[in-house]
């Protein structure tokens, strides 16, 4: 949607009309809650956040945005244009849910539960949306500002995600790098987004982050050899076995990850046998291998593949180990993160913010990150575990409505007037990537290897 004033700018200082935003999303606020505890209520996981990415449509309705849907699946996207010239910069949440099925909380048919915060996301950036649209902050701006609902933040489910790629439906197995493939992020000069944070970890209401890892996803498959369990299991190979030998061979290799790399490897099983008594012939797994650098990751990776093969090797059978992209390292850029700071600093005290250099964590912002300015400062209004079962919103104001506040007061920052400060932070940033860089960088990761022959002796 594209604004068209009569009026020039009116003499508003930024101060005034970061005010003005800061009210209309606080008068917003029965709206905003409401949204954002619908979603937490219908939890869904990534590339099947339909109800999700409607909620999200109709409170654009509401507010008069004109927007796509059903990129890369399920993402929406609106773009107000100010209708002169100036930087684009997109406010961005994350759609989607993961798994806890033990959570008070989780869907019980799905076991999908808002466990990582996401819906605190979205209502942030609906709250932006609102409180530009509403204090009529748009006719100081210059530019376009984007607002965006991506799909599958977390990397999960990668048998089902690469069915879908299969089926030509996915390139990209998470939501940022396919909407990047896809062009989506083609007009966007620079993003922002809020994630949530745990105030049981920090004493600050927020956090401003540094670096995080990035990581690759791997399929593994274990082929053996059934016969019966008990009366003939010397006529087998078991599949099993091969796969306990190569997590075993995985730990093994444990104390040569550098400290500095900050290595990750988390197997899982996701399929052990089908009858017990049949020695199990088919057996699956996943896992990242996450690090502080992509040249760290692929180094560590080398040595899962060795043991992977160790476990194969072991008992005769074959295993085929297919490499899927994962997630570059974040590089949340420092000149943005002193402008989020300066606005929370407007708000709250020193102490209400602090600083985090590197989380092991991974997030496809840091694949934004390769290819122009982002940051990803967090809103500390959650208690318990992340990912765990007591996870919990402890406070709505912060979770809903501060990060919408603090990340529209950024983006005013970045475009008020001509939008300069925008414009010069987009110029200065010296991005690792272009998107075509990026994009044959992830392609070229993708691999399958299939090694041993199964061999019953
Ligand atoms: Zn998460
Ligand atoms: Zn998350």
């Amino acid at each position: 949607m594209t604004l068209t004033h009569a009026t020039p700018m009116s003499s508003a200082t930024l101060d005034d009309v970061k005010r003005r935003v800061t009210a209309a999303i606080q008068a917003n606020r029965d709206a905003i809650y409401a949204v954002g505890d619908a979603i937490y209520a219908d939890p869904e996981l990534g590339f099947k956040e339909v109800h999700t990415a409607e909620r999200v449509a109709s409170y654009f309705d509401r507010l008069g945005l004109s927007y796509r849907t059903n990129l890369g699946i399920t993402g929406v996207k609106a773009v107000l244009d100010t209708g002169r010239p100036g930087p684009s910069v997109c406010i961005m949440g994350e759609l989607d849910s993961i798994i806890v099925f033990d959570h008070p909380d989780a869907n019980p048919a799905t076991g999908a539960a808002h466990c990582c915060g996401h819906n605190c996301q979205i209502a942030g950036m609906l709250a932006a949306a609102t409180g530009i649209i509403e204090s009529g902050a748009i006719e100081h701006l210059s530019g376009k500002l984007v607002f965006l609902a991506v799909p599958a933040e977390e990397y999960v489910e990668i048998d089902y995600r690469s069915r879908l790629k299969q089926e030509g439906k996915l390139e990209f197995l998470g939501g940022k790098s396919e909407l990047v493939a896809l062009g989506e992020f083609d007009d966007v000069d620079i993003t922002i987004m809020m994630h949530s944070g745990s105030q049981d970890r920090s004493p600050a209401k927020f956090t401003i982050t540094g670096t995080s890892n990035g990581f690759i996803g791997k399929l593994i498959r274990y082929s053996g050899h059934p016969a019966h369990a008990g009366g003939a299991p010397d006529k087998g190979v078991n599949a099993l076995n091969a796969a306990m030998v190569g997590l075993m061979s995985i730990h093994a290799n444990r104390e040569t990850f550098s400290d500095d790399d900050s290595v990750r490897v988390h197997p899982i099983i996701t399929r052990g046998g089908d009858l017990v008594n049949v020695v199990p012939s088919d057996v699956r797994m996943e896992t990242y291998v996450r690090g502080r650098s992509m040249e760290a990751v692929l180094r560590a990776a080398k040595k899962v593949d060795r043991a992977l093969k160790a476990g194969a090797v072991a008992v005769g059978a074959q295993v085929e180990i297919t490499t899927v992209p994962g997630y570059l390292p974040q590089i949340n850029d420092s000149a943005l993160n002193a402008l989020f700071k300066a606005n929370v600093l407007r708000h709250f005290s020193a102490r209400d913010v602090n600083e985090e250099q590197h989380m092991a964590g991974s997030t496809d912002m840091g694949d934004l990150a390769h290819i122009m300015p982002v940051i990803q400062p967090s809103m500390n209004g959650s208690t318990g575990t992340f990912h765990g079962n007591d996870y919990a919103i402890a406070d709505k104001e912060i979770s809903y409505l501060w990060n919408g506040i603090l990340m529209a007061e950024t983006a005013l920052d970045l475009l008020w007037g001509d939008g300069h400060t925008g414009t010069e932070i987009a110029a200065n940033y010296d991005a690792p990537m272009t998107k075509e860089e990026y994009l044959a960088f992830m392609r070229g990761i993708s691999n399958s290897e299939v090694f041993g022959d199964v061999e019953v002796l």
